[in-house]
């Protein structure tokens, strides 16, 4: 037999030899823990769809990131959940400054200053009474009129100290309206998170409970990108960094990770991913019947994440991980 020259499994004999050489690797500061936040006191109720998830009042959710904090979580992404009589056609309920969003960008600045990046998503959805990501004109989302809306939200959360703002409706020149808005106002010190290339997508059914914002009627494919689309993701990130982007968003993150490589390859700014809830919700359920390993699964999807170039990982199981030692 020829003598083998390249022996691959050499490097692979030990755990210790294992870790040595491995390309990918994660780190908890690279983690964001989303939050759903209701309006009250004294709220923690668990989100049947999503195990382990909760909403919660300003005052548990300061606790809890306390505690995600001493854990190592630095990052958090805030949605608020108003009471359905907050909800209007406009979703102007959105930027007032007493939404429990802002309350709760207060509140966690107040407490944690620069220990916390405190990040908020901006999108109407969830205090539309359609619950459609923007402003309803002759039965069609009306993506200019919906612009200036967004900036008012955009503009609420950073008056309250949020450091980055995430818009999530995928409204085109939405980035932009965003980034003038807080300009004008001397806010040019926050960052803007885009979802870039944010994908009508299934995996957001666990989600949908969560936020309260299924849409009444229709759904979201006149703004959300056709799954069948991979080039048309670099056309949404471009003209998102061409509007000020400062990082760039894939969500959801596993089935689309062909286009975390191209954005990861064709762009400078950091790149984020949104480990999504039913990415999420399908993982707890299988570990829950023992079909999987829960730990092996999640890390395994962490690592792809990260061999297919995501910088940050947007997670539901970042305190799971960490609480549990899995990092
Ligand atoms: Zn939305």
């Amino acid at each position: 037999m020829r003598e083998l020259i390249s022996r691959p499994r050499r490097l692979r004999a030990t755990a210790a030899l294992r870790d040595l050489v491995a390309e990918a690797r994660l780190d908890a500061r690279m983690l964001v823990q989303p939050h759903f936040v209701v309006p009250g006191e004294g709220i923690t109720e668990e989100i049947s769809a999503m195990p382990g998830i909760e909403h919660q009042s300003v005052d548990r959710l300061l606790q809890t990131v306390e505690s995600d904090l001493e854990l190592g979580i630095r990052s958090v992404l805030l949605f608020g959940v108003p009471e359905p009589a907050d909800k209007a056609p406009d979703g102007s309920s959105a930027f007032s400054d007493a939404a429990v969003v802002p309350k709760a960008v207060r509140a966690l600045k107040d407490r944690f200053r620069h220990d916390l990046v405190v990040m908020t998503d901006v999108c109407l959805c969830a205090y539309t009474d359609h619950g459609h990501c923007g402003i309803i004109h002759d039965g069609r989302v009306d993506n200019d009129a919906t612009l200036p809306q967004l900036a008012n939200m955009a503009l609420a959360h950073a008056r309250a100290g949020a450091d980055v703002v995430a818009p999530s409706d995928m409204m085109d020149g939405r980035v932009g309206a965003i980034r003038d808005a807080l300009d004008d106002e001397d806010l040019c010190h926050v960052a803007i998170m885009s979802y870039a290339v944010k994908y009508a997508s299934a995996y957001y059914g666990p989600f949908r409970e969560a936020a309260h914002s299924a849409p009444a009627m229709g759904d979201r494919r006149s703004y959300q990108m056709d799954a069948r689309n991979r080039r048309e993701a670099s056309l949404e990130a471009g003209l998102d960094v061409d509007e000020g982007a400062d990082i760039l968003m894939v969500k959801p993150a596993l089935a689309y990770l062909d286009v975390v490589r191209d954005l990861a390859e064709s762009f400078t700014q950091p790149l984020a991913v949104y480990n999504v809830s039913g990415e999420y919700s399908m993982v707890k359920a299988a570990a829950e019947k023992g079909w999987v390993d829960e730990r092996a699964v999640v890390l395994e999807n962490w690592h792809a994440f990260r061999r297919a170039g995501a910088d940050i990982i947007i997670t539901y199981h970042g305190r799971q991980a960490l609480a549990s030692g899995w990092l």
